[in-house]
């Protein structure tokens, strides 16, 4: 994988004429190696981004004009829709649906989420891929390795790279993997013109981080199944949300008063936001998300820690529920 190129610009060739590479905001050869992987891994052509909320915009911008409208997946990642509202400003519109049936008609894109934040719902790609407009699917938390969407009629694919392809929590970026050669390229000059470029240091830890990718996601899978059967049974818990993959999940306490005491007494498992990491994650995400979720909601990320002795962490902080 060789060590990352730290230039930003390469000289033009003997005749004068720029090469593939000539200046870091088109593009970068560690960038591109990076790329070259997400792109096997999803079955596509992949696009760096510098995080996957710089994704989420690069894409809707390029794809759609004001005026136009997103279905968004009810219940997908808070920020998301949050993205979407700002850019409400420049005349972009969305309306959000029950992503496990149809999309509604006479929208411009549609945007599902596999398995959704925090709420782990699943789409149902046959009703989005009979859909009219281009269908995108934010499968950060599925990863490659258990889910390729473009396999299932989606035209895009995305990642916050942040999440289970860095793995570290030390890498913020994003993917976009593009079914059509020729999209990816119109994104790719959009990428360029509009400067939402990705740094190459990043890049090449996702590189290495993408070598162990399928280990740590069958691993918190496993873990995760193991630790959804165990809340599903504790009696402080009312809700389990488990699709029966990846290492996401979301339960329900009592209220949120519980849900605060529950996230600030585990000793393994770190009170923090973000998901996909080595290291187990927890917390309230009313804190964020308001009435959107409810009170008692705690999002889990299991990591990569014995499956017992997060489960020992999640019994004591439940005891004080
Ligand atoms: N998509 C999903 C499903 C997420 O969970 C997140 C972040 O939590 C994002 C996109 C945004 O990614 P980033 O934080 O890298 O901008």
């Amino acid at each position: 994988m060789g060590a990352v190129d730290h230039s930003i610009l390469w000289p033009y060739d003997e005749h004068g004429e720029a090469r593939e590479f000539f200046y870091a905001r088109y593009a970068h050869p560690t960038v591109a190696a990076t790329e070259a992987r997400l792109g096997e891994l999803d079955g596509g052509t992949a696009l760096l981004f510098p995080s996957g909320t710089a994704a989420v915009t690069a894409l809707v911008l390029s794809l759609l004009k004001p005026g136009d409208t997103i279905a968004l997946a009810e219940g997908s990642y808070f920020g998301t829709g949050v993205a979407f509202k700002t850019l409400e400003r420049w005349g972009l519109r969305y309306v959000e649906f029950d992503q496990t049936g149809a999309p509604p008609d006479g929208v411009q894109l549609v945007w599902l989420e596999a398995p959704s934040n925090p709420f782990l719902t699943m789409p149902n790609f046959e009703a989005a891929a009979a859909h009219a407009a281009p269908v995108v699917v934010d499968s950060t938390a599925a990863t490659p390795v258990l889910l390729r969407p473009l396999e299932h009629g989606a035209d895009f694919v995305l990642h916050s790279a942040t999440k289970y392809l860095g793995g570290h929590d030390d890498v913020l970026l994003g993917v976009v993997v593009c079914r059509d050669p020729a999209a990816a390229e119109e994104l790719k000059v959009f990428r360029g013109r509009t400067g939402i470029s990705p740094a190459p240091d990043p890049a090449w830890l996702l590189l290495r981080s993408l070598r162990t990718l399928e280990t740590r996601v069958l691993r918190q899978s496993a873990s995760a199944a193991v630790i959804a059967e165990r809340l599903d049974a504790h009696p402080k818990v009312s809700v389990v949300r488990y699709p029966g993959l990846g290492g996401l999940l979301s339960f329900d306490v009592a209220d949120g008063d519980a849900a605060r005491r529950v996230e600030t007494s585990t000793r393994v498992i770190v009170n923090s936001t973000s998901l996909g990491s080595v290291t187990s994650l927890i917390e309230s995400r009313a804190r964020w998300e308001g009435d959107r979720v409810p009170a008692g909601l705690l999002r889990l990320s299991v990591g990569l820690e014995d499956p017992d002795e997060l489960w020992a962490d999640l019994a004591q902080a439940l005891d004080r529920a």
